[in-house]
C-alpha cells in the first residue's frame, strides 16, 4: 500500500488555508486540494509492505514520544515544479520544531530499514496541484496560528477521481518540555 506520515491540523489552520485556497480559485486553475485533506508531510514511503505497518506505527508512536504539542503559523505561498504544472503550497513555521520532528522520525525510518522520498523536508500544506502560475499575480495567503497536536500515518489511494488518505494510526502530541 501507498504509506506516507504527516501532521494532520487543527480546525484554525484548515479554516484559513480554505480562505487561502479560496482566493486561488479566483487567480489560478489547476486542482484544488479539498479541505479535509490538508496536512504537513513529514515523510513519504510511497509502496510498503502492509504486513510492516504495524512495526511502522510503533515507530511512529516512538519518534513523537515526548513531543509537546506544536504551535504554527502560516506563512509564504511557494511552489514546486513546472510553471504551467506547479504544486502550490504554503509555508508553516513552527520555530523549527516541525523540522525537529521531521528529522527524528526520517532518522527512526532510515535506521529501520524503511525507505522514504529523501528530498529535504520543507513544512508547508500542499492547496493545489498541476497549477498553472504562468497567468499572473498571486494572491496575499490569509494567515492564521494554531497547535498541531496529531501525527498520522496514512494510507493514500490514488485509484479514484480524488486521492483518499485513510489514518491507519494516530499519534497525539503530549509530552512535557520543549
Ligand atoms: P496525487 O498524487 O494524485 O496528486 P497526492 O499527491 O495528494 O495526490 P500522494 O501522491 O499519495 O497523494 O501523496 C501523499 C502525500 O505525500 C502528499 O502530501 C504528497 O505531496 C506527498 N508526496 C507524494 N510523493 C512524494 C515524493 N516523491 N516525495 C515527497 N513527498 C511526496
Ligand atoms: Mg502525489
Amino acid at each position: 500500500m501507498r504509506i506516507f506520515i504527516a501532521a494532520e491540523l487543527p480546525q484554525e489552520l484548515i479554516e484559513t488555508l480554505s480562505e487561502t485556497s479560496a482566493l486561488l480559485r479566483g487567480a489560478v486553475s489547476g486542482r484544488y486540494v479539498a479541505p479535509d485533506r490538508f496536512h504537513v508531510t513529514f515523510a513519504f514511503l510511497g509502496e510498503t509492505d502492509a504486513a510492516r505497518v504495524w512495526e511502522l506505527s510503533s515507530l511512529l508512536e516512538d519518534a513523537c514520544a515526548g513531543s509537546p504539542p506544536i504551535d504554527a503559523h502560516l506563512g509564504a505561498l511557494g511552489n514546486f515544479g513546472r510553471r504551467k504544472s506547479a504544486t502550490l503550497w504554503q509555508e508553516i513555521r513552527s520555530d523549527g520544531r516541525l523540522e525537529a520532528l521531521a528529522e527524528k522520525l526520517r532518522h527512526r525510518l532510515s535506521t529501520s530499514g524503511f525507505p522514504f522520498d529523501g528530498k529535504g523536508f520543507l513544512a508547508h500544506v500542499t492547496l493545489m496541484r498541476s497549477a498553472d502560475l504562468s497567468s499572473g499575480v498571486l494572491p496575499m495567503p490569509h494567515v492564521a496560528g494554531g497547535t498541531i497536536d496529531t501525527v498520522a500515518l496514512f494510507k493514500s489511494d490514488l485509484s479514484g477521481e480524488h486521492p483518499v488518505y485513510t489514518p491507519l494510526s494516530e499519534v497525539v502530541l503530549e509530552g512535557g518540555g520543549g
